[in-house]
């Protein structure tokens, strides 16, 4: 268990991160990291509990006071010298996102240069916090003023699917609006984490803005409610599955936080006959094998009209069978493991419960453990896969696959199908596949979700809000929205 070679060797961190200081557990217990793609230890790190979550709250209500009233000009620096740093940096972090995340070398860069965009947006954003002036309606004497102004300490609860991009999206407009952190990384993938609060330290960020508890499986209940229950912490913005969103808007409820939660979604997409061929295939591949499939917007029922379904099907089939996967830092390599062994179980249970009542597997073994696991271990992996005949009744119909696995649906009417793509109690992300201007606001308008992609297969960005309705959660991430969920709306009345 020796660390990677990195030409910047700081940015291996093993320790949490309080106050400035890099420091063990306060039970000085650790907790291992693995390689998905070996299931090999690559890391040990503090195991923290809810007293480290106490101490570094603590620390951040202190660094708090200066923060919030540093001025934007000086935050929007350090921003944008924390995003350029990772920038400069982006070869070792990949390597590091790839050794916890298992996602391909290219991608995890590319992941690292869209972590930086959100940090390059909100350094524009700390420094255009304006408040409004309200023409008061009954008295021409009085004066009303709308002041925008941090919240205070926030806890942000990170996902392992994008372990770089979901710490500068939360993390990143929290520190522009004012605010400090506490950031608790899923334990899988906190070593990326932990090298970007490095940068964050050496950009300037000053000691107690950002602090890092990790944790693993064992104190995540209890450092998940501690940072709940925390008094000090006055916003609490988590990304994960819906149960664990469920569990912690119960557990805020007594220290009334304000919340953010970016939960599961079931992305349908929808392919018209009347779209353009390639352009789908481009779009379902984009949403449906980026990251093995691990996001929550990825395409989990593809619904495809009648007419061109069989072209459809054909063409994704070709597509897959061109993708290269196994270990992310293998050559041409473009769908690498899964990050979980729970995942791969699910995605598993998923295929074998859809085979059973009755799909095809137009390509792919997603049963079997693959054999493309490289040097001796075994591995998460599973073979990217597309199945046809999918119904209602099937399990991954109601749930995220989070997997690169594409279940095709039929359909044959556009009412019929914007009632399929409606009936899930979660709406997040949402695709539409055709060349019809007056289809494409129709679908918009009509598709419960909280975002709609039209002929592409990618939806975020660091000016993009990103949200869901329904059990997908509340809460806008990104955009100039993604700043307001840091603050609060002060009023002053003066009477002249
Ligand atoms: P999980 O429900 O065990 O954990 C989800 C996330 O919540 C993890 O990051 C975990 O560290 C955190 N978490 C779990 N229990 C917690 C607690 N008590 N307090 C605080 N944080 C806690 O799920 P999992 O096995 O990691 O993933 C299962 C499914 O969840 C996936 O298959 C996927 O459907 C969904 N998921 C969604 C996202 C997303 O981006 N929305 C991210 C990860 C997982």
């Amino acid at each position: 268990m020796s660390p990677p070679n990195l030409s910047n060797a700081n940015l291996w961190r093993t320790d949490c991160y309080i106050n400035g200081e890099w420091a063990r557990a306060s039970t000085g217990n650790a907790f291992t990291v693995i390689n998905p793609s070996t299931e090999r230890t690559i890391a040990t790190l503090p195991d923290c509990t809810a007293q480290d979550v106490s101490i570094a709250s603590n620390h951040a209500a202190r660094a708090f006071k200066n923060w919030k009233t540093t001025n934007p000009k000086t935050r929007g620096t350090i921003l944008r010298k924390w995003a350029d740093l990772l920038i400069a940096n982006a070869a070792d972090i990949g390597t590091i996102l790839t050794m916890e995340n298992g996602k391909p070398y290219a991608e995890a860069k590319g992941e690292v240069a869209f972590a930086a965009s959100y940090l390059h947006f909100y350094a524009g954003e700390a420094e255009r916090q304006y408040g409004e002036v309200v023409p008061s309606l009954t008295n021409a004497d009085n004066r009303v003023f709308a002041l925008q102004q941090p919240i205070g300490v926030v806890a942000c609860l990170t996902p392992w699917n994008f372990p770089a991009a979901m710490v500068t999206r939360k993390a990143g407009a929290a520190i522009a609006a004012g605010c400090s952190v506490v950031l608790k990384p899923a334990g899988e993938t906190s070593l990326t984490a932990l090298a970007i609060a490095h940068l964050g330290a050496e950009a300037g960020l000053p000691a107690g803005v950002l602090n890092v508890v990790t944790c693993g499986p064992q104190r995540l209940a209890e450092v998940g409610e501690a940072l709940c229950r925390e008094p000090t912490i006055k916003k609490l913005s988590f990304t994960g599955s819906t149960a664990v969103g469920k569990l912690l808007m119960k557990q805020c409820a007594d220290s009334l936080k304000k919340l953010s939660l970016e939960l599961g979604g079931n992305a349908p997409f929808i392919v018209f006959d009347d779209c353009d061929l390639e352009t789908a295939l481009d779009a379902v591949m984009a949403a449906k094998v980026r990251n093995s499939g691990q996001t929550c917007v990825c395409a989990n029922r593809i619904y495809v009209q009648r007419g061109v379904y069989e072209a459809f099907s054909k063409g994704l089939v070709g597509r897959f069978q061109k993708l290269k996967f196994g270990d992310g830092f293998g050559d041409g390599v473009v769908v690498g493991p899964l990050t979980t062994g729970r995942g791969l179980e699910k995605v598993q249970a998923h295929v074998r419960d859809a085979i059973q009542k009755g799909a095809d597997v137009l390509f792919g073994k997603p049963t079997e453990k693959s054999e493309s696991s490289g040097d001796g271990g075994s591995g998460f992996f599973v073979q990217p896969a597309v199945l046809s005949g999918m119904k209602p009744d099937m399990l991954s119909h109601g749930e995220e696959i989070f997997g690169p696995v594409a279940p095709l649906y039929a359909f044959d009417t556009e009412e019929e199908v914007l009632e399929m793509a409606n009936a899930s109690e979660v709406g997040l992300g949402s695709y539409v596949c055709t060349q019809d201007h007056a289809r494409m606001w129709r679908m918009g308008e009509g598709l419960e979700v909280g975002m709609v992609a039209i002929n592409t297969g990618v939806i975020a960005g660091g000016e993009i809000p990103f949200s869901g309705v329904k059990h997908s959660g509340f809460g806008v991430e990104g955009g100039k929205w993604g700043l307001q969920e840091f603050q609060i709306t002060k009023t002053m009345v003066m009477a002249v």
